[in-house]
């Protein structure tokens, strides 16, 4: 099964993962992958080095989507599926959702004309299950103040209005595509985790 985790910056998804893999997922699953997007493998990693670069701000929107979905389609191809092939259960930060929202709203290149694109990237695969960490963009740029002011990258130096747009557009395709399921965010870390268990225990029964 192919699992991965959406949400805005300061969702808290990557943290959550991370407290999943290290509990749940080995207790009930011995074997699975945590991987991340963009990168995974040498050149999806070199191709995200050049997407999050702090110097490249010339970079037009539709290459930045296409270096996205570039970096996907090497990360799938050469990552993801051989361990779904081998009988994997595969969790991965961020995916085409990602594009759709950022790319497709943030950066206004239309929601449907990146999902086209990244389903030429994908070949259609998308994931068993989604899990949407959703959090108000007040609350989650405040987390990433608090306590990741030390890594900036290039997307990291956004508006409050660009990830108010990418925050409805999250809503909407939660709303619009049944294999995601949306989980608030805004609350404890701790409930936010056992909540992200309770579903997966829900979705993937064994
Ligand atoms: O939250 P995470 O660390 O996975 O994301 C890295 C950065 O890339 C974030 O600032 C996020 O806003 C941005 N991003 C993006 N478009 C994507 C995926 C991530 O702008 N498709
Ligand atoms: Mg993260």
């Amino acid at each position: 099964k192919f699992v991965t985790f959406e949400g805005p910056d300061g969702s808290g998804k990557t943290s959550v993962l991370r407290e999943i893999t290290a509990g749940f997922v080995q207790r009930h699953f011995d074997n699975y992958l945590l991987t991340r997007e963009p990168g995974g493998n040498r050149i999806a990693e070199k191709i995200r080095n050049i997407i999050l670069d702090k110097e490249l701000n010339e970079m037009d929107a539709r290459t930045e989507a296409l270096l996205y979905a570039a970096s996907r389609r090497q990360h799938l191809v050469e990552t993801v599926i051989p361990a779904l092939e081998s009988g994997r259960l595969v969790f991965c930060d961020r995916y085409v959702d990602s594009s759709i929202v950022y790319q497709g709203a943030g950066r206004r290149l239309g929601e449907d004309a990146v999902a086209r694109m990244n389903a030429f990237a994908t070949e259609n695969l998308l994931p068993d299950l989604t899990l949407y960490f959703d959090v108000p963009p007040e609350i989650g740029l405040k987390r990433i103040v608090n306590f990741r002011s030390n890594e900036v990258n290039r997307l990291d130096q956004e508006s409050l209005t660009f990830h108010k747009t990418v925050h409805e557009a999250y809503l909407r395709l939660a709303k619009k595509e049944k294999r995601i399921i949306t989980i608030d965010a805004s609350q404890p870390f701790h409930t936010v985790v056992d909540e992200a268990l309770k579903q997966l225990k829900l979705a993937l029964p064994n």
